[in-house]
């Protein structure tokens, strides 16, 4: 035999040697040191997927809320897809990101319609609206051991480290790599355990911050230890968005004990929840523009005045809102008869999907 091939052939066994070394030392610092979540405690896939939706937005400690709240309301694939948009909507009210809800519910109508139960196949789960290949290989190898590996931002983090990966995580070429490792380094048995145990490990052992390298499991194997440049990993291009800047006026009209409010339709954030009549406007606003802007809805307004009652900022990921409230005293008021405007009793408030910031002004002026 060629010495390159009896070299290369060692170099592999080798590498498979340390990849099952590498597995098992996680498997047996999860033993120990496993965190207890809900989800953890049952397999099955649905409820894996509704904590894998909510935990793609929030952390651990807020997510539970949700997810105990969702599972209690709609514990199964058949309650949610018998559920309306609005009782999903008010479910996931304040989380974010409220496609991924309103994704979740087309999913259970679509499934339930085709008398399927929830998936735990990757290449079902692969199919189905806002489930990407994290989401897919988490389900899969919790629910039923499919040799898939996540890579989210604690495993990134291992392994960037424990290989010192100088690609960037951010970069397709970079997150191949990753995925090429990642494969490699899954057990044959228990790939859902490691799955988690690896991201717990960089949750909690292997943090940005301050990593407990001192007592590491597999410090001999981390060459970013070794190297000393564990702060340097992983590698991240730094992409600068210019984040735009919004000004919405909410107008609270409230007229013989009832609100005025709008459901928002467009592609635009928080699209599907409900707010207060609405000028997006940098311009002063006179009781001209309140008018004009809702000639559609009211067939006469008289307004005695609005002031403002109420400011706040807001950001989201990829934009900033600047929000005032105007409390508008009406003194009459005719609608169309076809308008877009919803009119809700004060009481009922709390039944309707609100965004965050809305909900907050709204608990705090109009409900307590
Ligand atoms: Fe992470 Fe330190 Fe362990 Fe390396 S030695 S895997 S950097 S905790």
């Amino acid at each position: 035999m060629a010495p390159n091939i009896l070299f290369l052939i060692i170099y592999l066994n080798l590498s498979m040697r340390n990849n099952k070394i590498f597995s098992e030392l996680i498997l047996k610092w999860y033993k120990t040191n496993k965190r207890n979540l809900p989800w953890r405690e049952t397999k099955d896939p649905y409820k894996i997927w509704v904590s894998e939706i909510i935990l793609q937005q929030t952390k651990i400690s807020q997510g539970t809320k949700y997810y105990f709240n969702f599972i209690k309301k709609l514990p199964n694939l058949k309650a949610l897809a018998q559920s309306s948009e609005k009782e999903v909507l008010k479910i996931w009210e304040g989380l974010g990101y409220y496609s991924r809800a309103i994704n979740m519910l087309e999913n259970a109508k679509s499934l339930i319609k085709k008398n399927k139960e929830f998936p735990n196949k990757y290449t079902e789960l692969i199919k189905l609206k806002g489930v990407g290949e994290y989401t897919a290989s988490a389900i899969s190898s919790i629910c039923k051991n499919e040799k898939k590996a996540v890579l989210d931002g604690n495993v990134f983090r291992v392994i960037s480290r424990v290989f010192n990966i100088a690609e960037p995580i951010n970069k397709n070429s970079g997150k191949k790599k990753f995925q090429q490792i990642a494969s490699k380094l899954l057990p044959e048995k228990k790939t859902g355990d490691y799955n988690q145990a690896l991201m717990d490990f960089g949750s909690t052992h292997c943090t940005i911050k301050k990593p407990k390298c001192e007592v590491c499991p597999v410090q001999n194997m981390c060459k970013s230890f070794g190297l000393q440049n564990i702060n340097l990993r992983p590698v991240k291009i730094k992409t600068k968005k210019l984040k735009k800047t919004r000004l919405l006026n909410y107008f609270i009209v409230i007229f013989n004990n009832q609100l005025y409010i709008k459901k928002r339709s467009k592609n635009d954030i928080w699209k599907n929840l409900y707010e207060p009549l609405l000028i997006e406007s940098r311009k002063i606003i006179t009781k001209k523009i309140f008018k004009d802007s809702f000639s559609q809805s009211f067939k006469k307004i008289i307004l005695n005045n609005f002031k403002l009652s109420g400011n706040t900022s807001h950001t989201l990921s990829h934009q900033n809102l600047e929000i005032k409230f105007w409390t508008v005293h009406v003194l009459k008021l005719e609608e169309k008869k076809e308008n877009s405007l919803l009119k809700i009793d004060i009481e009922s408030i709390l039944e309707y999907p609100f965004p965050k910031p809305i909900l907050k002004y709204l608990n705090e002026y109009l409900i307590t």
